[in-house]
């Protein structure tokens, strides 16, 4: 229904001096319409925000310090490991090493160059089915905006081999310092117990 003819609905009531109940209800129905018109354009301007500041950087395009070619990574990572970390790859839910693991201390490093990427205590119990991190290692994961599959992501890769780790989540309403999650693939990992220096 167009704007002119909703104005025109809106007079044509404001006219008559019994509104029928099927004209307000009618009319209830027909605000929250016109609210959620605004929606697409408040959404797209988000996305070309979002597609401006990182359409240069997708992460096959990146550089990273440590550029091993896809051969050099399958001579290091078992097949798993490569599908995940350089195919971008998902894990099963549920079925990853470290989805139920909470150590009191300790580092998350990349399974493929090892640089530390998350701490024992930046985990938390998401219940989503794969390690769930609120934060990272200042610096440790880069993001990058993941159009795959139809849906609006956002990809987190290791800053140091560019390999996959998963996709961060915001506004979930999780009572951590952030409100964000790393969903990561435990494939993506490694613990240690030791709290290396990042
Ligand atoms: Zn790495």
């Amino acid at each position: 229904m167009r704007p002119s003819l909703f104005t025109s609905i809106i007079y044509a009531t404001a006219n008559t001096t019994r509104l029928t109940t099927a004209a307000r209800t009618g009319l209830a129905r027909f605000a929250p319409a016109v609210a959620a018109a605004s929606v697409p354009r408040h959404m797209s301007f988000l996305s070309n925000l979002f597609s401006s500041s990182s359409s240069s950087n997708s992460a096959s395009n990146m550089s990273y310090p440590d550029s091993r070619t896809a051969d050099e990574w399958r001579a290091v990572l078992n097949k798993e490991q490569f599908r995940i970390l350089r195919e971008k790859g998902t894990e099963a839910p549920g079925s990853g090493t470290y989805d139920k693991h909470y150590p009191s201390d300790g580092v998350y490093t990349c399974a493929g160059c090892a640089t530390p990427l998350y701490k024992a205590n930046h985990k938390f119990k998401s219940g989503c089915g794969w390690p769930a991190y609120f934060d990272s290692i200042p610096g440790a994961v880069t993001r990058h905006e993941d159009r795959a599959f139809g849906m609006a992501r956002t990809e987190i890769v290791c800053s140091n081999c560019g390999g996959h780790l998963g996709h961060v989540f915001k506004g979930e309403g999780f009572p951590t310092p952030t409100d964000e999650r790393h969903c990561v693939n435990s494939v993506s990992l490694n613990f240690t117990p030791e709290d290396k220096k990042a």
